[in-house]
């Protein structure tokens, strides 16, 4: 077993808090926490080869795509109460139509739509709804932009807890927040944006006793270091030149990071893929603020893009993703909102659905592609964050009814009807 610790995350600071901490703010200097491991020294370990096992058929075989992979995990029971939903395994899908498109040797696309809330929350929602249920919590929360409030609910309903969720007014998809109500999530309206409403939770939480899951939480981040687990076990431990993916509140870029320099420490991979960031160009402080070398984010006060599930002006991690971005020479990239809608129609052609927020990553391969940043006999992985039946009003508001036609349901009328089809 391998003992885990809870950390502030700043390094001026770096003390230990106690496990039954569930404010995720460090009561010494109010930083980001973290966990951190005591991770055997010197040799390799011979994990790859378990966590494949456990996936294998057999009667040890192991359903979820998260827990399979404990040994990077925070300590609990061995195999047992995890609130899992079979989450993760997803597939890593070839995509040399889109490749061909933004002009790179190999893309491939780690779907994470296929995720059983329909986005990569469920990784992290996995463990850190696990940890909310060895707390004894009564009411788990999240501020959202629709997804984590899907994802949250669904676990939280697997756990028996309540949960509770804020969104901004109207501007989060209607099928991310019929999910939430129909896992029986109390959702509440409130605020202009995503910062507002979740600077509105955090305020509240204690007088609530609320147990908040949004991506500060640092169990959340544990269990989304399981992608790059995943996509480093699918390509047998060969890592890619590039790993992509959209930036909101850079979250699932620090778990990322976090889980790629865990394995270089480990001598688990030889060799470190390079972290892209993409933004939208109307909620990009961290794009601006890696480019112009700040030491800090500065947030944009009214983040504007209609992939909502990356409009966000403030985002709370910022100080990991950038040390993410430290420890793998990564890259970051803002893309219009029209960029984003060419991308989408791209993976579309060739048989991928996703929502917006998700194509930001092709739009930013590409664009980084003609600007010489990123080379092309480049071998990218791209993370499609999030599932293409999220928000169908982006598709029908972008193509309209498109080619459908009305026609008299006589074999006649509809013969005519298609007379110019092709
Ligand atoms: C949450 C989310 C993002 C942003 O991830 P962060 O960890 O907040 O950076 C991107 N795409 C989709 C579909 C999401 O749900």
């Amino acid at each position: 077993m391998i003992t885990s610790h809870l950390r502030c995350f700043n390094p001026a600071c770096g003390s230990e808090q106690p496990r039954s901490t569930t404010s995720y703010a460090c009561p010494d200097c109010q930083g980001l926490l973290e966990l951190t491991y005591d991770f055997p020294s010197l040799q390799a370990p011979d994990w790859p080869r378990l966590w494949q096992q456990r996936l294998g058929p057999g009667p040890g075989r192991e359903g979820s795509g998260v827990w399979r992979f404990r040994e990077m995990l925070p300590l609990f029971d061995d195999g047992a109460g995890m609130v899992s939903l079979g989450e993760g395994n997803t597939p890593l899908i070839a995509a040399p139509r889109a490749a061909q498109w933004a002009g790179v040797r190999a893309l491939s696309i780690k779907h994470q739509g296929a995720n059983p809330t329909g986005s990569f929350k469920d990784l992290g929602m996995t463990v850190c709804i696990t940890e909310a249920l060895r707390l004894g919590v009564g009411v788990v929360a999240c501020a959202s932009t629709g997804n984590t409030s899907s994802s949250m609910a669904a676990y939280a309903a697997r756990a028996g807890i309540k949960s509770l969720v804020f969104v901004p007014q109207g501007a989060v998809s209607g099928a991310k927040l019929a999910q939430a109500i129909d896992f029986g999530a109390q959702v509440v309206e409130t605020g202009a944006n995503f910062d507002q409403a979740f600077r509105l939770l955090r305020q509240m939480s204690d007088q609530l006793g609320l147990y908040l899951v949004n991506s500060i939480n640092p169990f959340r981040l544990e269990g989304q270091k399981a992608v790059v687990l995943q996509i480093l076990e699918q390509r047998g431990w060969q890592p890619p030149d590039y790993i992509v993916l959209p930036g909101g509140n850079l979250g699932n870029v620090s778990a990322v990071g976090k889980a790629l320099a865990e394995l270089a420490a480990l001598n688990l991979i030889s060799r470190m893929p390079r972290l892209v960031v993409v933004q939208a160009q109307g909620a990009s402080p961290f794009h601006q603020m890696w480019r112009s070398q700040s030491a800090r984010i500065s947030p944009v006060s009214e983040p504007a893009t209609r992939a909502t599930a990356i409009r966000i002006g403030n985002p709370a991690n910022w100080p990991k993703a950038a040390r993410a971005l430290a420890q793998t020479e990564g890259i970051t990239e803002a893309v219009t909102d029209q960029e984003i809608r060419a991308a989408k129609a791209e993976l579309a052609q060739g048989g991928i659905g996703c929502e917006p927020a998700s194509a930001a990553t092709l739009a930013g391969v590409r664009k980084l592609r003609e600007a010489g940043e990123i080379e092309p006999g480049a071998d990218v992985v791209a993370i499609l964050t999030g599932h293409q039946l999220k928000d169908p009003d982006y598709i029908t508001e972008q193509l309209g009814r498109g080619g459908m036609l009305q026609v008299e349901p006589t074999p006649a009328a509809i013969l005519g009807a298609l007379r110019d089809w092709n």
